[in-house]
């Protein structure tokens, strides 16, 4: 970091209440900002955080801000998992075969995507076998789409459902084609809040354990926190650092992506709203975002600002406070909508384009892995 830039972040911090650590720019600069410096920040101006967030986001993406495109297959909403915070589950009784999975990755190959992005409820017939012949069929008659596919909460479940360990369970799925893996079922990685939350879903430190042994065998992963429910600044915070941690060690995160809880149509929300407390504010989910690019800096590269779970002028906004990509295409995402997300059916390049150059941002289309992609190298 230049020392014009150090100065320019300095220039951020001249209107900072009395009591911020004079050596806090220096650590944030380093990446190693500690819990207490991310409380302190907490009670700045969040227009102070979002600056920052968004001169840290700058020196990592220039002018630019992604989207990929890519197509979600929710192959089954049937499921043994008791999340308190569920919509999705048992909400339309569905569930594909291989041969419409395989079907729906066609598709999304005609549509021009260059992911699909695979997820499913837990069944308890659903054995590595069956996870393998879906990924197999997709991989042999489309070996150019990247596979983004199970959870570790998913791999946790295929393990234990075939009685094979997560590593070797991990290779499999590699071998039949799994190219990398959404970071979802973290919710707060704090075993308090999940024991209330989602008691039957795997620890903090099973999470931990499957994103780091599938980085290991080199499958990349996304990070998510599912946020604004019963967890406290603490663990949020706790959370972050958690996963740059686990970045520190690994450097298998792609990207952190930050997920308002949908209140709606599920027992936790239902609670909550019963006892006077709504979905977070748009405020609170701004805050939440530059403080990950704050706290993540400079070890994930890429903060994305979900357009389903904020919407699409909120997510806009967020480039202006540390987000740099938008996430994707989608077509079918059935898990937020399912908890009274607005948006998640379908939005196309175009929109992406128009959004982002909105923000005053150049618009780049982007593979899975971040790569920047041009029109000849689209598939
Ligand atoms: S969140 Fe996932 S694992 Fe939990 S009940 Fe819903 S579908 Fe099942």
């Amino acid at each position: 970091m230049s020392l014009q830039y150090a100065a320019l972040l300095t220039d951020i911090f001249n209107d900072v209440p009395a009591g911020m650590p004079d050596d806090m720019i220096d650590r944030l600069i380093a990446g190693e900002a500690t819990k207490k410096d991310a409380q302190v920040l907490l009670r700045c101006d969040p227009t102070l955080i979002f600056k920052l967030a968004d001169r840290l986001r700058a020196t990592l993406a220039g002018n630019t801000a992604t989207y990929v495109v890519n197509r979600n297959i929710n192959f089954s909403d049937q499921c043994i998992g008791t999340c308190r915070f569920c919509a999705f589950k048992g909400h339309e009784g569905f569930r594909m075969t291989t041969g419409e999975i395989i079907d729906r990755a066609g598709e999304a190959v005609r549509s021009g995507a260059t992911e699909v992005c695979i997820q499913g409820g837990l069944m308890e017939d659903m054995f590595i076998e069956d996870y393998c012949s879906i990924l197999d069929g997709i991989k042999s008659r489309f070996p150019q789409l990247h596979i983004h596919a199970f959870s570790p909460m998913e791999v946790f479940h295929m393990a234990r459902n075939s009685k094979t360990g997560i590593i070797e369970t991990l290779r499999e799925l590699k071998r039949a084609g799994l190219d990398t893996m959404p970071g979802t079922a973290a919710e707060i990685l704090s075993d308090r809040v999940r024991r209330k939350i989602c008691p039957d879903k795997l620890t903090a430190e099973q999470w931990t354990e499957v994103i780091m042994a599938a980085h290991r065998e080199g499958i990349p992963t996304t990070a998510t926190m599912m946020y604004g429910h019963i967890e406290t600044e603490e663990e949020r915070i706790d959370h972050i650092l958690k996963i740059r941690d686990i970045q520190v060690a690994t450097g298998g995160f792609t990207e952190f992506v930050p997920l308002p809880f949908m209140p709606y149509n599920n027992p936790l929300g239902k609670e909550l709203m019963a006892a006077g407390v709504y979905a977070t504010t748009g405020v609170e989910d701004l805050i939440v975002h530059a403080m990950a690019r704050i706290l993540l800096f400079p070890h994930v590269k890429n903060i994305q600002g979900s357009w389903v779970k904020l919407g699409k002028k909120l997510s806009q906004f967020s480039l202006l406070c540390g987000v740099n990509d938008l996430g994707g295409t989608l077509v079918e995402e059935r898990i937020s909508k399912s908890a009274g997300a607005a948006n998640g059916e379908y939005m196309p390049p175009e929109e992406f384009e128009w959004i982002i150059r909105g923000a005053g941002r150049e618009p780049v289309r982007r593979d899975t892995l971040y790569r920047h992609l041009d029109n000849k190298n689209l598939i």
